[in-house]
Parts: structure tokens; sequence; C-alpha cells
């Protein structure tokens, strides 16, 4: 193989500007309402490397400008990139808890059909609640 790989580490989430975060946190916590499940912990990620960090999957390419992802095996937590717009955050938050939701119900979606589900759910979203604002 060839070319760099895209590294991703975790960060705090002190780290995220606050209006982003209250934003990431709100979405996320209503999307799991509307889903009917417990609302996951939300963990931030950004690209790159800084000294004592924990790597995401290391030695994993995860590929470039990642925005947010579900680990299969923890269905009850979701992964945000640390750099959203506001329009970003609302938008991946519904996606990612749409992803949380499958991994809890497994089986309710199809494995190959998981990532369009998640995108119309977001969309769907996105469309509800940002109507008159
Ligand atoms: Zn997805």
């Amino acid at each position: 193989m060839t070319g760099r790989m895209s590294t991703y580490r975790r960060i705090p989430a002190e780290w995220i500007d606050p209006a982003v975060r209250a934003v990431i946190e709100r979405t996320v916590r209503a999307a799991a309402i509307e889903l009917g499940i417990a609302p996951p912990g939300i963990r931030y990620f950004r690209e790159g490397t800084y000294p004592g960090a924990d790597t995401l999957y290391p030695g994993t390419d995860l590929g470039r400008d990642l925005r947010g992802y579900v680990r299969e095996i923890d269905p009850y937590t979701v992964y945000l990139a640390s750099d959203l717009t506001p329009h970003e955050a609302v938008k991946f938050a519904a996606h990612e808890t749409r992803h949380a939701w499958q991994g809890q119900r497994r089986g309710r979606i199809a494995a190959e059909d998981e990532e369009t589900d998640a995108q119309q759910f977001a969309a769907k979203w996105l469309r509800k609640h940002q109507k008159g604002r």
C-alpha cells in the first residue's frame, strides 16, 4: 500500500467550541429520545497527532475527512469530529445517533442499507428541526 494514512485522535470535549458542543449534545439527546434509545455517550476526535493522545484504530485507514462514526462493538457511544460547523453538528449528530440505534437494534436494517438509512434519517431531521429558524 502507498499513500499517507489518515490518523485520528480522541480529544477532550472541553476543546470543542461550546456552542457547537451544545448543539451536538442537544441533537443526540433529542434524536435518541425520538428513536427510543438511551442517549449515547459522545466523544470527539480530530485528524492528526499530538503527544500522549489516544489513537483511534491504530493501523487502520479510516479515510480522509471523517466526520463521525459509531463502533460496531460499542453502539452506546457516538464519535464526532471536533471541527463541525453548527449545521454539520446537527446533521452528523443525528446521523451517528441513528447508527447507534442501528447497532442497538441489530437486524432491523440490513447492514448494506445502514449508511443510506442514517443519511435519510439525518436529512429528515434537518428538514424537521431547521424550519422557521
Ligand atoms: Zn454513516
